[in-house]
């Protein structure tokens, strides 16, 4: 027997009412916020990711799905959304467009991760990026759409994370200090923040070892150390999100380890679940397009994991059922009654009746039965007799009360039934 890829899964049709739940809000969001969607290959240069997520990170150095296509190119499945948005900002001279630019998109995103729930080798990201702005309103915009999100959703015991990690001008300074902090601690870390320390050093506060919380804890925090600039900006940011009353909390271990990342980052997590299982993390990165080849050009964006935001749907206990019942059902009995059960299915569709036809010329009572659990509310019914007087039976499935209906009529007719019916 053959099975999915490990970590990765199949929607069936009785998840879909989450996916499209989930989809169609998060597009309702981004047209309410002015974002347009943007549609990036599957694929795409190895070198993007490594100039944009970074070589040196857990993304690029152990996540990646590499491959060699047969002309030699070196590709990688697409692990995030924000590098190749970038890529087409630049590729399509969107610079010479009023800026921000605001972008999101829907994608299957690829990681070789150790599965787990919550945490698929292929899932699915929304995400949204605002380029060529640095006013901190967008900041908090971009922190409000988020959030906005799960409040539409109904996702409850979320909290908002912000923290703000500086430029290039007020890092290094911060740098040292956690360098310095950390290396009186050396003996007691754990191998990789070994590394961490050496390599990359904000990395230190991402560990989730929980040998190591106590040291974070009391690590030198990024605001402490921001230049005044930063500060401003930081400043800016918490006043336009409390003017716009969404709540979030400081949380100085939140960071990105690139350079390219600046000042404000946010991630969206369960109030107990720690920062193991983020439904959605955001940041901004004013150094990322100009490291793409582009004119220094500020950026801020968001991604979600829109499994992760279905699991915590499920787990609240929403249930959705599937709106995609058929709202007829056509039965037939003997080849005549076949043929004019064809042309009638045909034109049933074509005035927009969502309708299932009867296949394998199976007994009435089975017919019906199969017509009851598709939920249908309506059934059509053709004998020899129905199509010698150019009529069908039309069948209320919940009572059982049939109708002649000329077949003439039968389109109208139904139209008629079907939306004096409730919703799917
Ligand atoms: P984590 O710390 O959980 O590994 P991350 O920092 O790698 O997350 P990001 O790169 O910020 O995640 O991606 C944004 C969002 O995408 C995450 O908050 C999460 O909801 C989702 N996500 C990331 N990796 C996975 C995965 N392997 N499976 C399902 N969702 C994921
Ligand atoms: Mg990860």
């Amino acid at each position: 027997m053959y099975r999915v890829p490990r970590g990765t899964m199949d929607v069936l049709p009785a998840d879909q009412p989450y996916w499209r739940h989930v989809l169609e809000t998060a597009e309702r969001l981004c047209r309410l916020y002015g974002y347009q969607r943007l549609d990036t290959p599957l694929f795409e240069d190895a070198s993007l990711f490594q100039r944009s997520v970074g070589a040196g990170t857990d993304i690029v150095e152990k996540e990646t799905y590499n491959f060699q296509d047969r002309s030699g190119e070196l590709l990688t499945l697409r692990p995030e959304g924000t590098a190749p948005v970038c890529r087409a900002y630049l590729e399509h001279g969107m610079h010479a467009l009023p800026q921000p630019i605001k972008l999101y998109y829907i994608a299957p995103c690829f990681r070789y991760e150790r599965p787990q729930a919550g945490r698929y080798r292929q899932f699915y990201q929304w995400g949204y990026e605002a380029i060529g702005s640095m006013d901190p309103a967008l900041d908090a915009e971009v922190v409000e759409i988020a959030w906005r999100l799960y409040q539409l959703l109904g996702i409850t015991d979320l909290v908002v994370l912000l923290n703000s990690i500086g430029d290039p001008q007020c890092r290094p300074a911060y740098l040292k200090a956690l360098v310095a902090y950390y290396s009186a601690h050396r003996g007691s870390l754990c191998r990789d923040c070994g590394v961490r320390l050496e390599k990359n050093p904000l990395r230190l506060l991402d560990c989730k070892e929980p040998q190591d919380q106590p040291l974070i804890q009391g690590a030198p925090r990024a605001v402490d150390y921001l230049c005044p600039e930063c500060r401003g900006h930081h400043a800016q940011v918490e006043h336009y999100l409390a003017l716009l009353g969404v709540p979030y909390q400081m949380e100085h271990r939140l960071v990105r380890g690139l350079d390219y990342y600046t000042k404000t980052v946010f991630e969206v997590v369960p109030r107990d679940g720690g920062s193991q299982n983020a439904i959605g993390a955001g940041g901004r990165y004013d150094g990322l397009i100009e490291e793409l080849g582009g004119r220094p050009t500020p950026g801020i964006g968001f991604a979600a994991g829109i499994d992760r935001i279905i699991l915590n749907l499920k787990r609240q206990g929403l249930t959705l059922r599937d709106g995609s019942r058929p709202q007829v059902y056509v039965a037939y009995l003997g080849d005549r009654a076949k043929d004019a059960a064809l042309r009638l299915t045909a034109e049933l569709r074509a005035e927009g009746l969502n309708t299932l036809l009867a296949f394998g010329d199976r007994s009435l009572r089975a017919q019906l039965r199969h017509a009851n659990s598709t939920g249908a509310p309506y059934s059509l019914i053709l004998g020899e007799d129905e199509v010698q007087a150019g009529e069908a039976l039309l069948r209320r499935m919940e009572d059982g009360e049939q109708e002649r209906v000329p077949l003439t009529h039968v389109a109208a007719r139904l139209s008629q039934a079907v939306a004096s019916q409730p919703g799917p």
